[in-house]
């Protein structure tokens, strides 16, 4: 959460920490910030809101320097406003910090600050942090750098920094744990950020900083040292990531963007490790674990909103194909509930990001159990690729849209991938069914690419129930996690409660919601349970709920009860929710946008979840 940008250099420092802010701002949106270390003196401008309306504000004044740190925010501590906003300064005004996480024992650091006589504009954590660095500073009369190195052995939490000297505008010094920090390499320059996509303009050349490392920044120099003071050689990488990627091209709004790419990004996930003409599966990122994975006993798979409801559907999957038993934890329960962990269990952690705070520290303490960690992410070099045995990338590019779409789909195509592997290497799946799903999985893409054609047609139904005030979504068997990924979504983005349910389960209670005002969405996809589902759409009919049927291509029984069909192409049960999801996207976003709401900045909401 938050975006943060630094850049120190022979060019001026405010139009790259603008632009780097406004590529930043999937990450956190209430409020802006920048400071610029000029002429012995640090400026300040902040603003409650968009990146937009501090450029507002500043238009037309002096905005001289060159080195300068900006920050978009996603408040934790104090509501949105011009004094929580980031940049916070030192009592002296000297130092300025943008800060990216949670100071956890803030309160009592404050108090020992306010015992020495400091006072506080602020509400934040991010206030009391500098205070303190100056406070250490000041007594040990020692260097900005070693300051912080003494501050952070008292400081709880998790946190991204970059503190800014008025006195010595040559240098920038960060440090990071639990969230990421990027340090791109210029020509006599340096760029600091909580991703490459402010980056990639300038440089392909990037260092990630590791946790507990303080860097200490100049424009032709980067001295990285860790927690004990040794310098560290930086490992530097070349970015795999192009400007197009990270910009709109052409479409609306991120999200649409992301929702059309789906059969690029399934395809690119399958690329290279799925050859149905050959009935081959490779998943380099886990052969250590092969072995492992067979003997498994169980497998837990841990993950957080829309990853979770992918770990969902891989319980299905994994149980169906390998005959394992799988267990499906939210990261933020499993962490705190003393979970029985077996030595060999497998342990599989499903971040888009890498970064879900709680998602790490689950696989931390299972791993200290003895559990063998395999990460499922999208950001190639992210804390969970770096804190697993192994791993399997997903491939989807870079997600700007805040709700998570094709970053699911490509969840489900690598989870499909893993179930049909293990189930080849432990034989429990027959070759012919083997190859049914393999040749299934390989036509995906193309079946997106079909159903997307009718992106005109899901509009209309949006403009339809766009005012209604709730929604039921309901699924079966495989259908089931689609129905609350669909929930999801609608509530993300266009404000609407909704609610995901097994279809049986309807009787149970949310029956009781329906009447005329209640659309429906039904996800009756031909599976197994298709007659069943059949009965369902009677039960809500009889109680004159609407109803939104997906079904299957060639389906009549279906529409003719159905007050809105959407056709979906045909494809194994095991493999419809990766196309059934993506009408029900399409729906959230058209929704959403016909309510006048910006989708790709939904309210309260931020990509990557690094607080816990
Ligand atoms: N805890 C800090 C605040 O509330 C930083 C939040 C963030 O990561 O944006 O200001």
């Amino acid at each position: 959460m938050c975006g943060i940008v630094a850049y120190i250099g022979k060019g001026q420092a405010y139009p790259v920490l603008l632009k780097g802010l406004k590529r930043l701002e999937y990450r956190g949106y209430d409020s802006a910030g920048v400071a610029i270390a000029s002429g012995g003196q640090v400026q300040v401008f902040k603003k409650k809101g968009r990146v937009s309306e501090l450029e507002e504000a500043l238009t037309g004044r002096e905005m001289e320097g060159h080195c300068g740190i900006g920050h978009t925010r996603w408040a934790t501590h104090g509501e949105p406003s011009d004094i929580n906003a980031h940049p916070h300064t030192s009592s002296d005004g000297k130092l300025a910090i943008v800060h990216n996480g949670i100071i956890e024992n803030y309160s009592q650091l404050r108090q020992e600050l306010l015992n020495k006589g400091h006072r506080f504009q602020s509400e934040t954590d991010t206030e009391v942090l500098i205070h303190f660095v100056e406070e250490v500073r000041n007594n040990n009369r020692c260097s900005l750098e070693e300051a912080l190195r003494i501050a952070l052995r008292r400081v709880v939490g998790t946190y991204v920094i970059v503190i800014l000297d008025g006195d010595h505008p040559d240098t920038l010094v960060a440090a990071r744990k639990g969230s990421p920090l990027v340090i791109g390499i210029g020509n006599g320059a340096h760029f600091l950020a909580s991703d490459a996509s402010p980056i990639v303009e300038y440089t392909k050349e990037v260092v990630y900083v590791n946790d507990y490392e303080v860097a200490v920044v100049k424009a032709d120099e980067l001295i990285l040292k860790n927690s004990s003071n040794e310098i560290q050689t930086p490992y530097v990488q070349k970015l795999d990531l192009e400007l197009a990627a990270i910009e709109k091209e052409g479409f609306p709004h991120f999200m649409l963007k992301d929702i059309f790419e789906q059969p690029r990004t399934i395809f690119d996930c399958l690329r290279g490790r799925l050859d149905a003409a050959h009935a081959q599966l490779t998943l380099g990122g886990i052969r250590n674990h092969v072995e492992a994975l067979k003997e498994a006993d169980r497998i837990i798979i841990v993950a957080c909103g829309t990853s979770w409801h992918a770990a969902l559907t891989a319980e299905y999957m994994i149980e169906e194909l390998c005959r394992i038993p799988v267990e499906v934890e939210y990261a933020s329960e499993f962490r705190y509930r003393n979970p029985v962990i077996r030595k060999g269990d497998i342990l599989l952690a499903i971040s888009q990001s890498g970064e879900t705070a709680d998602t790490l520290v689950a696989i931390e303490g299972a791993r200290q159990q003895g559990a063998i960690v395999l990460g499922i992410c999208n950001v190639v070099g992210s804390s969970l690729s770096r804190l697993s045995h192994e791993g399997i990338y997903t491939h989807a590019g870079p997600e700007i849209g805040v709700a998570s779409t094709k970053a699911f789909t490509a969840q489900l195509a690598v989870l499909a991938m893993f179930a049909l592997k293990l189930a080849r290497d432990k034989g429990s799946v027959e070759e012919g069914r083997f190859r049914e799903l393999l040749t299934g999985l390989e036509g995906i893409p193309a079946r997106v690419e079909t159903l997307l054609e009718q992106n005109g047609k899901i509009a209309e139904i949006a403009s339809r129930y766009r005012d209604s005030r709730d929604f039921l979504y309901l699924g079966r068997g495989y259908n089931f996690p689609v129905a609350l990924e669909g929930a999801l979504k609608l509530k993300e983005i266009s404000y609407i409660h909704a609610e995901g349910y097994p279809a049986a389960e309807m009787k149970h209670g949310p029956i009781a919601l329906v009447d005329e005002n209640l659309p429906v969405v039904i996800l009756a996809t031909r599976d197994r349970f298709h007659e069943k589902i059949v009965s369902n759409i009677q039960e809500i009919k009889a109680r004159k709920g609407k109803v939104i049927a997906l079904v299957t291509e060639g389906d009549e029984i279906v529409p003719s009860m159905a007050d809105e069909t959407i056709r979906i192409p045909e494809a194994d049960e095991l493999l419809a929710p990766m196309l059934n999801v993506i009408p029900l996207q399409l729906l959230a976003y058209h929704i959403g946008v016909q309510k006048g709401l910006d989708v790709d900045k939904p309210r309260n909401l931020a990509k990557s979840v690094t607080v816990e």
